[in-house]
Order: structure tokens, then C-alpha cells, then sequence
């Protein structure tokens, strides 16, 4: 037979061919075998990744759906009133905190405010996270060693959990923000908001054992969605011992289309020269991304002003509000 004399012809060219036989053989297998195991474990991780990343997007789509257009409300918020140069004491800052002791203070027992009495105060503060990108923004808080506020909405889930346990663990301020950040409901009247406070504040004592005395209004105290007189809220805040803040210098990272970091950097660092207490508004939301690359040269201006300090809103914060509200004794 033809086909047997070719095989005992074993000429080294033959040998040869086998040989690449042998190897097209085990190349072959591995592509069949090796190739797609690899492939699906990539597109196995990137789909989940995609999944997941979906999945935030899609929350965040809903979470703007339901809220509408925070930025129409947030845009040229500040009254005439708050955003007029204020008048910044000339004079040197009297207390000064590197004059004392960590003893000192812990004896005299000052606050904050009367710690740096003469300072310019500043408040960053953060509102509607927790999000994808409070990591980061406490990571950066922590690098620069820089306490802040946020004002947060409910969001249910063991990471979102962590995330309001770390604002807690880091030093900074927990405010609310309302749970929803539904203005319809939340404004609907005085009994819907207190439930709403009341849901809130409870959920965030569950999850960071932090009694939360600190608020925002959604789309701020004089807000345009509002159907009900803000005072009714004011005061139902007010007689459950919680004390609102709005700010007086705006990041404008809320803009539709989105802001660059260089626009939110000048928009933050153009401001806060003009008042003795600045509450920097900001938001906390994955898709404001550039509010986090803005963020380290925010902090790296303030800190190079020799008469300002960064500090965290507390209740007895000089409270920067719109809306006209009676002194509470
Ligand atoms: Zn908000």
C-alpha cells in the first residue's frame, strides 16, 4: 500500500513534519482548550464590572428622575445678602490654637469657634452620597488631614453601611439630607418631612451610633420646590433640636453638562477670600467626578492662607441660612 511505504520511509524531513504536526496538535488544543477559559474568566470579570458599574448608573439615573434637576435649584441660590464681600477682620487672630497645648484645650474646654476666634472658618461640606466616590474623597480628606460635613441621604447595603461608619470613624460630620431627596414627598407637608427626618436620623444612629443634629435641605432652605413655607420645616427642625445649614459659596458642581475641575477649583478659591465663614457646597455623587480631582487643590489653597482654618460643621457652627428664621432661646 501506498500509504505504508510511506511510513517506514522515515527520512528526516518526515521527522520534520511530524514534528510540526505535533506542534500545530498541541497549539491546536491549547487555543480550543486554554484560549476561551481565559477569555471567559476576563469577560466573566469585566461583565460583572460592567454589571455593577450598570447597576450605580442606573440608581443614580433614577435618583436624578425622582429629584429632578438638583442643579435648577441649586444654581444661583445664594441671596444678595450672603454673597455681598463681608467684611473681614483686619485685625490678627486672637486664639491662636499653636499657642496651646492639646492639655490646654482639653482644660478650657474651647470650641472650635472659640479656639480660632479670628480665623476664617471654613466648612467643606459634601451632600446626596453616600456614592462611588466618597472613598475617595475621605481618602483625600485623610491625606490632607482635613475634617468635613456630609450631608447624606439613606441608601440601604452593607457598603453603603461602611461608608456612613468611615464619615463617622474619620472625625467628620454626619448631617441629613432628607432620605430621598424627593422634594414631592418630602415637601408635601410638615408631617411627611418630620417622618422622613425622623426615618433618617433613626438609620443613622442604627448603622454609626451618631445621634445626627444637623441638616440641609434638598435644593436648600429657600428652595423652588417646595409647595409648603420652608418655615413650617424650619421650625419642626428647630423644636427637635436640629439645626439646618445652607452655604455662601458654591462649588457649582451640580451644573447640568457637568463642571471641570479647574472651573470648581477657581469657583471655590475665588469665593472664600471674601467672607470670615465660608460653607463650601459640594456634592457627593458618582458622577461628579471632577469635584474629586478638584478637591486636593481646594484643600492645598486653603491650608497655604495663613489666617484660615478647615473645620467640621457642628451644632454650634454660626449657621449660614437663607431663609430668615426666628432666634430659638
Ligand atoms: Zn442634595
Amino acid at each position: 500500500m501506498v500509504e505504508n511505504t510511506n511510513q517506514t520511509a522515515k527520512s528526516p524531513k518526515r521527522q520534520k513534519r511530524v514534528k510540526r504536526l505535533k506542534k500545530i496538535i498541541v497549539g491546536t488544543f491549547l487555543t480550543v482548550t486554554i484560549l476561551p477559559t481565559v477569555l471567559s474568566i476576563f469577560f466573566g470579570i469585566s461583565r460583572a464590572h460592567y454589571k455593577a458599574a450598570l447597576k450605580e448608573k442606573t440608581e443614580e439615573l433614577n435618583y436624578y428622575l425622582e429629584l429632578g434637576s438638583e442643579a435648577e435649584f441649586f444654581e444661583e441660590q445664594i441671596p444678595e445678602a450672603l454673597t455681598d464681600d463681608a467684611a473681614v477682620s483686619e485685625a490678627a487672630p486672637t486664639v491662636r490654637r499653636e499657642n496651646l497645648t492639646d492639655d490646654d484645650i482639653k482644660n478650657l474646654s474651647l470650641s472650635d469657634e472659640e479656639l480660632y476666634e479670628g480665623y476664617r472658618k471654613i466648612y467643606l461640606t459634601f451632600d446626596d452620597g453616600p456614592s462611588s466616590n466618597t472613598d475617595a474623597i475621605l481618602d483625600i480628606l485623610k491625606e490632607y488631614d482635613v475634617k468635613a460635613t456630609f450631608f447624606v441621604v439613606q441608601h440601604e447595603g452593607r457598603n453603603f453601611e461602611r461608608l456612613y461608619r468611615r464619615i463617622v470613624d474619620e472625625g467628620h460630620s454626619l448631617g441629613m439630607h432628607s432620605c430621598t431627596h424627593v422634594y414631592s414627598d418630602l415637601y408635601s407637608d410638615r408631617d411627611a418631612f418630620m417622618e422622613d427626618t425622623t426615618r433618617l436620623r433613626n438609620f443613622l444612629y442604627l448603622v454609626t451610633g451618631t445621634e445626627s443634629d444637623i441638616y440641609r435641605f434638598p435644593g436648600g432652605s429657600t428652595n423652588r420646590a417646595s409647595a409648603t413655607d420652608m418655615h413650617e420645616f424650619a421650625d419642626a427642625l428647630r423644636e427637635d433640636g436640629i439645626v439646618f445649614f445652607d452655604w455662601n459659596v458654591s462649588s457649582r458642581d451640580a451644573t447640568a453638562g457637568g463642571v471641570s475641575r479647574d472651573a470648581i477649583i477657581n469657583n471655590v478659591t475665588r469665593e472664600i477670600g471674601k467672607h470670615t465663614e465660608s460653607i463650601v457646597l459640594f456634592h457627593d455623587l458618582g458622577s461628579k467626578t471632577t469635584t474629586v480631582e478638584a478637591l486636593p487643590a481646594v484643600i492645598e489653597y486653603i491650608q497655604a492662607m495663613d489666617d484660615a482654618v478647615l473645620l467640621p460643621i457642628t451644632r454650634e457652627t454660626d449657621p449660614i441660612q437663607f431663609l430668615s428664621v426666628k432666634e430659638d432661646n
